[in-house]
């Protein structure tokens, strides 16, 4: 199948605030169709079934992933999470970009099948000032040092699969720079050129 639309995956460590960037995103107007997950975690209070996520018993789940519904699915904090399979492929099919929010277990399997997506990797503003900060006074013990250079060699690693890098230092700028990666994508010389060798076929 050849896509039509971009599909356009935002991912990251646990707790980096990728949840409230697409809500912020998708408050604004937008032409992305939010891929809504499936889940078996319990509803929060406010949540609604079928607009936050599709819940779905631990059965009806692994039922899911028998079938190949999902184009990928996770494991986090004793929940499953996935994807469904046809609302992407269709509105793709239908010209419409896509946009995941997933954990990154989740990103690295649709990176295998989608390897056309665009992978954004959205990371804490504190990578930032860690590094400022290593760099610069050496007043922290050895011990702090080390551990807080493993942790973020293991994000840094992360970022290896991932086509963009955002810091979620404030909202704000974090979807600023989301949808200037949209619009950047839909500037790419391979997409136009595409598009005007079929008017020139036509
Ligand atoms: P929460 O339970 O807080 O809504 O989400 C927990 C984590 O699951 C977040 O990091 C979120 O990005 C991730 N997540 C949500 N939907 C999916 C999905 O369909 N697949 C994967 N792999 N992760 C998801």
């Amino acid at each position: 199948m050849e896509e039509k639309g971009i599909l356009f995956i935002l991912s990251g460590p646990s707790g980096v605030g990728k949840g409230t960037v697409r809500q912020k995103l998708f408050e604004q107007d937008t032409n992305l169709k939010y891929s809504i997950s499936m889940t078996t975690r319990d509803k929060r209070p406010g949540e609604i079934d079928g607009k936050d996520y599709f819940y779905k018993t631990k059965e009806e789940f692994e039922q899911l992933i028998q079938e190949n519904q999902l184009i990928e699915y996770a494991e986090y904090v004793n929940n499953y999470y996935g994807t469904p399979r046809t609302y992407v492929e269709e509105m793709m099919e239908l010209g419409h970009d896509v946009f995941l929010e997933i954990e990154v277990q989740g990103a690295l399997q649709v990176k295998e099948n989608f390897p056309q997506g665009v992978f954004i990797f959205l990371i804490p503003p504190s990578l930032d000032e860690l590094r400022e900060r290593i760099v610069g006074r050496g007043t922290e013990s050895d011990e702090l040092v080390r551990n807080r250079l493993n942790e973020a060699r293991k994000e840094i690693e992360m970022m290896d699969a991932y086509d963009y890098v955002v810091v979620n230092d404030q909202i704000e700028n974090a979807v600023r720079k989301v949808q200037a990666i949209v619009q950047s994508e839909h500037c790419k010389r391979e997409r136009i050129a595409k598009q005007f060798k079929k008017l020139l076929e036509g």
